[in-house]
């Protein structure tokens, strides 16, 4: 085997249909060229899986791999990424999970695990001391992942970690989730489906290896500074007892969905009302100081007894406000029916939003109400695919032919992208970057371009000068991106936005660290991921080459796309977005991030050219050119661009 610094140095290659696994060597250039993670999965299913390939047939393929800097000291670097041709979209997609398991497949030796294939009968993977095990599921098929969790750990080993799914994944709801042991779920494009479809129920890992560093005591003296800065984060008191709470006051306005008026849903939501749910301490990631996750216990009420989980607080916020439940009690108790049945509480809630909302309209012929008990009833259904809800299991276009509607007509949704609906509604957070993102880039939360800009009228001086020059634009760069009436163009701005998250993402690292640079402390930015890169690996990069490796990466994504047969049409913007959304508080239609100009549909489509100049595609195509695809050294790989 090859000795890599950072890198376990193996991939593991699993055949469920033939029940065959095999290790095999990183392949240096594979490394150096995609760094890990999510790169490693793009340039793997390039490589593995069949063009038109079924999402939900045996020919799919499965990656679960992290980067290079997994179970080192760098901190909030061990993040797992689920990498698959998603069943909801039909592109491929990235969802990413926290938690342990990320550094525990880094101990058992491995980068990557490919699944492919489809188990005779209900299996799991069990992986440790180098053998791989494939074993029995049938006595936990049909369990929630709770459920499973006891039988696993206690057929394995007490110290093991897993990811699993739910009945929803058993079942092939198209969007549901894997779940870590941890519960740091991948809950966004129906990896749980995929898993579901391959009949398999999870993958259990120990590991007692180390991951070598090569320069080992610099790295602890960074990482030592670094969380010196992290500790003077004047965030990080409330941080550790709200969790990504602690920034409602900034965050929640641009989150609302306009259903009640802010002060309402503050007083029904606010982080007091947030107290009186909270569990236990919050938990983190492996080496991570932040400590986001947050664990509710319902002590009083119908719901008395109930505990549950999530990363962010935000989330059963928004979906209270967006469901009309004014016991937010009620909310923890939806979200906690998904993570128990491996679904994404996001999706599900807007699905059901939807047609409830639609029945009310007179627009469907069954009668919904908008309760709690209709609610939970629907999100059962969805994830036992039987009854009316289960009529939504496929998701959107499904659901919509099946009931005869229309899925962009629907203002009260957050916007619709390639049968994904959008984390951020632009028309409240207005356009920045990551809103923009949703247009280029169909993706899960962390997937995104968050940023500095993802903080509410971030300053346009403090863009430019600490968030533009940590990625290393040139003055010529920086000139095209902060031009036009505001001062500020998202679509050029997303360009280098998407390479740097490509770059986070295939380290590893957590975007959580990706907000702090204006407050003059050490944060995560390329100059940082550079270092921690070069520290860890021994190989010297720069931002310039980081940069580079995130392009191609990002091109590799679009053009494995391209071929399934997307086209530039598919990358319009949601019609939803282009609806005025009435609130109590007035009408709220889309504007650019500073709030001066409000946005038209031609507006939008002329931040799409810019965008496609910026990146050197083809305009007319909205695809790279042969040109761009020769600079960054993939022409050699065939990728088929459509004829004229
Ligand atoms: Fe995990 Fe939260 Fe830390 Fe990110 S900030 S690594 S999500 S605990």
């Amino acid at each position: 085997m090859v000795q890599y610094y950072g890198y376990a140095g193996r991939i593991l290659y699993v055949d469920l249909s033939k029940g065959e696994a095999v290790a095999r060597d990183l392949p240096a250039d594979l490394a150096k060229a995609f760094i890990g993670a999510r790169g490693f999965g793009a340039k793997l299913l390039w490589d593995l899986v069949p063009r038109g390939a079924d999402p939900l047939g045996p020919d799919n393929v499965l990656v679960l791999a992290v980067g290079p800097l997994a179970g080192t000291a760098a901190q909030s670097a061990s993040r797992w990424f689920a990498i698959f041709k998603s069943p909801l979209t039909g592109t491929f997609f990235r969802s990413v999970g926290g938690g342990m398991f990320g550094a525990m497949l880094k101990f058992a030796g491995y980068d990557a695990v490919v699944i492919r294939g489809r188990a005779e009968k209900p299996t799991y993977l069990w992986i440790s001391e180098g053998e791989v095990e494939f074993r029995d599921a049938s006595r936990i098929w049909g369990m929630t992942v709770d459920g499973a969790k006891e039988f696993l750990l206690e057929e394995t080993d007490r110290n093991a970690r897993f990811v699993a799914i739910g009945p929803a994944g058993e079942r092939l709801v198209r969007f549901a989730a894997i779940v870590s042991d941890d519960y740091r779920t991948a809950g966004r494009g129906g990896g749980g489906a995929v898993m579901g479809s391959k009949n398999l129920k999870a993958v259990v890992v120990r590991g007692e290896g180390r991951v070598a560093v090569a320069r080992e005591g610099e790295l602890s003296e960074v990482v030592r500074e670094w969380r010196r800065d992290i500790e003077k984060n004047p965030l990080l008191p409330q941080w550790r007892v709200l969790g990504i709470m602690a920034g409602w006051a900034a965050h929640s306005p641009l989150v609302r969905e306009g259903v009640w008026e802010y002060s309402r849903w503050n007083e029904l939501y606010g982080p007091e009302r947030w107290l009186e749910l909270k569990g236990g301490a919050n938990s983190s990631c492996w080496g991570c100081p932040m400590a986001c996750r947050v664990d509710f216990r319902i002590r009083e009420g119908r719901h008395a007894g109930l505990s549950t989980y999530t990363g962010s607080y935000m989330l059963p916020a928004r979906v209270g406000q967006r469901l009309e439940l004014e016991d937010p009690r009620d909310a923890v108790a939806l979200l906690d029916l998904c993570n128990r049945e491996g679904m994404c509480y996001f999706t599900t809630s807007q699905l059901v939003n939807w047609v409830t909302r639609a029945s009310g309209r007179g627009r469907l012929k069954e009668r919904l109400e908008r309760s709690f008990e209709t609610y939970l009833s629907l999100f059962r259904q969805i994830a036992g695919r039987e009854g009316f809800g289960g009529l939504l299991s496929d998701g959107w276009y499904p659901a919509a032919e099946r009931l005869g509607l229309d899925p962009e007509d629907f203002e009260e949704g957050t916007g619709l992208f390639r049968g994904v609906d959008a984390i951020q509604d632009a028309r409240f957070t207005r356009l920045h970057p990551q809103a923009f993102s949703h247009l280029t880039s169909p993706r899960p939360h962390h997937g995104g371009t968050q940023s500095l800009y993802t903080v509410p009228m971030m300053d346009l001086q403090v863009l430019r000068e600490v968030d533009a020059r940590d990625m290393g634009l040139s003055e010529e760069e920086l000139s095209r991106v902060f031009s036009g009436p505001t001062g500020f163009n998202p679509g050029r701005y997303a360009r280098y936005a998407e390479d740097r998250m490509a770059v986070y993402n295939s380290l590893g690292t957590c975007i959580v660290h990706a907000l702090w640079g204006f407050l003059g402390l050490r944060y995560l930015n390329l100059r940082q991921a550079a270092e921690l890169y070069s520290l860890v690996t021994g190989r010297e990069v720069g931002v310039g080459e980081l940069r580079r490796a995130g392009e191609r990466i990002f091109t590799y994504w679009k053009m494995l796309n391209a071929e399934e047969g997307f086209t530039k049409e598919d990358y319009r913007c949601s019609r939803i977005w282009l609806l005025p959304r009435r609130t109590p508080e007035g009408e709220v239609v889309l504007r650019d991030y500073y709030g001066e100009v409000a946005l038209s549909e031609e507006d939008l489509d002329r931040f799409l050219g810019d965008y496609y100049q910026e990146r050197g595609w083809d305009e007319s195509t909205g695809l790279p050119a042969p040109e761009k695809l020769r600079e960054l050294g993939l022409e050699e790989e065939g990728f088929r661009l459509p004829g004229p």
